[in-house]
């Protein structure tokens, strides 16, 4: 399927402007709710091109080694199973983007009954033989529809998604009454991101689509039948790999940009330091 309108806004439907350009392709946002986005224009092909194996291992778009962040996501996982013991007991969860399955296997070990989807399949299968848990699908819709869940999280996902309207409305009828939706991205209303301006290290397209703010992100969820319950910054550590790679992409790879950051690049996998640019934010919903 190829999208004859490539210019207009995913969320509103409004025509779109050009901002700038990253890696020859242009951002745009929207002339009526300033919407940052990107629309690939084959999008049939986007997820098979964009998430294959090399995303998530030695990627320049991607991880540079998912699996080896092991540690780094797993602690990231038990922040928000226990950032959750303040709003809810453990239900059935389901957890959207789930690569090999971090956060289903924490949520799992803290007493959830989790399972993943997740459209990799090398991801899907390795994370189902190393924890020995339920990565069953690629995505919601594969799911039997009267499969319904007491939370879903969508842990830096939202911004990949190509329809996130129709994600969420999917969210939506898969949750149980008064059920919990669990967000985490990156916000372009940030000091961080706002003083890196274009050179924004989540302006990375073709992989990210869109670019939200903390008030862009609550209106859209709010519209599909949410309220708001809680928010805040995650506790986040990150890899020195992926770090020395934000700062490339920051100076636009540029000589000293890479002089700079190569003795990080060649750091081990698991080495990681804390994230304190407070750029990303986590909202928490609940079924109106
Ligand atoms: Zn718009």
């Amino acid at each position: 399927m190829t999208d004859n309108s490539a210019n207009h806004c995913p969320l509103c439907g409004k025509q779109g402007r050009a901002r700038f350009k990253k890696r020859d392709l242009t951002i745009l946002e929207c002339t009526n709710c300033h919407h940052q986005f990107w629309k690939p224009t084959n999008l049939e092909a986007h997820v098979a091109e964009t998430y294959g194996d090399d995303y998530f291992q030695g990627s320049s778009a991607g991880y540079l080694d998912y699996v080896g962040e092991e540690t780094i996501q797993r602690a990231s996982a038990r922040y928000y199973t226990r950032m959750l013991t303040r709003h809810t007991r453990p239900g059935r969860m389901t957890d959207v983007g789930a690569a090999c399955g971090f956060f289903v296997k924490e949520f799992s070990d803290a007493g959830w009954c989790a399972c993943g989807v997740e459209p990799n399949s090398s991801m899907r299968d390795f994370g189902q033989k190393k924890f020995g848990i339920d990565l069953p699908a690629a995505q919601l819709d594969d799911l039997p529809s009267s499969d319904r869940v007491d939370l879903i999280s969508v842990i830096q996902v939202i911004s990949h998604l190509i329809d996130p309207r129709q994600t969420l409305t999917t969210i939506h009828n898969r949750l149980l009454p008064g059920g919990l939706l669990l967000i985490e991205t990156w916000d372009r209303s940030s000091l961080a991101a706002r003083l890196s301006g274009e050179g924004w290290h989540e302006y990375n397209p073709p992989s990210v689509l869109h670019w939200f703010s903390r008030a862009s992100l609550q209106k859209l969820v709010e519209e599909h039948g949410f309220e708001k319950v809680s928010q805040g910054i995650p506790r986040k550590r990150i890899q020195l790999g992926r770090a020395a790679k934000m700062i490339r992409h920051s100076t636009e790879n540029s000589i000293i940009g890479r002089w700079l950051t190569w003795p990080l690049v060649l750091a081990p996998s698991n080495l990681a330091v804390p994230y304190f640019l407070g750029d990303a934010f986590w909202m928490l919903f609940r079924v109106r």
